[in-house]
């Protein structure tokens, strides 16, 4: 079955990595690269070249802290798929503030990053519900982060970050309640060398996007509100 997916945060990172696998996947059809600087993606517009492509890639402009730009995002994309719907979002932008705890936090940071790591999620969400609904699969993966894990027990590092993802978590079991026609879920990426990784990291970028991007092809309606990693295991909240 051909699918259609779009992916927010696309510019670099495990969301340019998403885009060049799913590309080169056979069932899939289109794929929305979301970004906030489309003309300075270049790795981004070099897959429109590149001959191991077999969907189609629309790079689209989104800055996930600014509402209009998400609406003209969500307009374009439907003007593009018309009326076929959107099967698979990932909401896969986010920021990482320097290292703090709860009492050297920044408070410009703090809003900062739950601005983009929550709100961001939540108001593309919103926007994309109609399309969504449209879709076959109807999958929403917002990819969190084991440090929002109190289970997994971090200490008391990254504070405010940690505090972003909770926050996208409790977006996303909200939203699962409210709509059981929707498969929202959480994935955790793993600890990927990316700019926010850091070169230490454990994974390469396209170990971890292997593993996210069958966890998402996976997943079915039990697993709506449910907080999965890169391999499927269960996260602990
Ligand atoms: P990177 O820092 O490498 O990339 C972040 C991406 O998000 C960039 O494409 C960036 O765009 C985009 N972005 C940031 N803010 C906005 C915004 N306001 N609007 C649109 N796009 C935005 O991070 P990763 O690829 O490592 O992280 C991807 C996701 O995975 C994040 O949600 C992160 O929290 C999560 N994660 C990552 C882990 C890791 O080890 N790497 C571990 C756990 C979770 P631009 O180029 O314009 O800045």
């Amino acid at each position: 079955m051909s699918s259609t997916w779009l992916i927010t945060g696309a510019s670099r990172g495990i969301g340019l990595e998403l885009v060049k696998r799913l590309l080169a996947s056979p069932d899939v059809e289109v794929v929305f690269a979301a970004c906030r600087s489309p003309q300075s993606a270049i790795s981004l517009h070099a897959l429109h070249n590149s001959t191991s492509t077999s969907g189609t890639l629309h790079v689209v402009r989104m800055d996930v802290t600014d509402e209009a730009s998400i609406i003209c995002a969500k307009d374009e994309v439907a003007e593009i798929l018309q009326g076929k719907g959107l099967d698979y979002l990932i909401n896969n932008a986010g920021v990482a503030p320097q290292d703090d705890s709860t009492t050297t936090l920044d408070s410009k940071d703090l809003m900062s990053t739950i601005l983009a790591n929550v709100a961001g999620p939540a108001l593309v969400t919103r926007a994309f519900i109609p399309l969504i609904e449209q879709g076959d699969r109807k999958v929403i993966a917002n990819v969190s982060s084991a440090m929002a894990s109190i289970g997994t027990d971090w200490g008391k590092e990254h504070t405010t970050y940690s505090i972003s993802k909770c926050g996208l978590n409790m977006l996303t079991y909200k939203l699962a309640k409210e709509r059981p026609d929707l498969i929202p879920f959480l994935v955790d990426p793993g600890w990927v060398k990316t700019d926010m990784g850091g070169s230490n990291a454990r994974l390469e970028a396209h170990e971890s996007v292997t593993g996210i991007i069958q966890v998402v092809k996976n997943v079915t309606a039990k697993d709506a509100g449910r907080f999965i990693d890169y391999t499927g295991q269960t996260v602990p909240w």
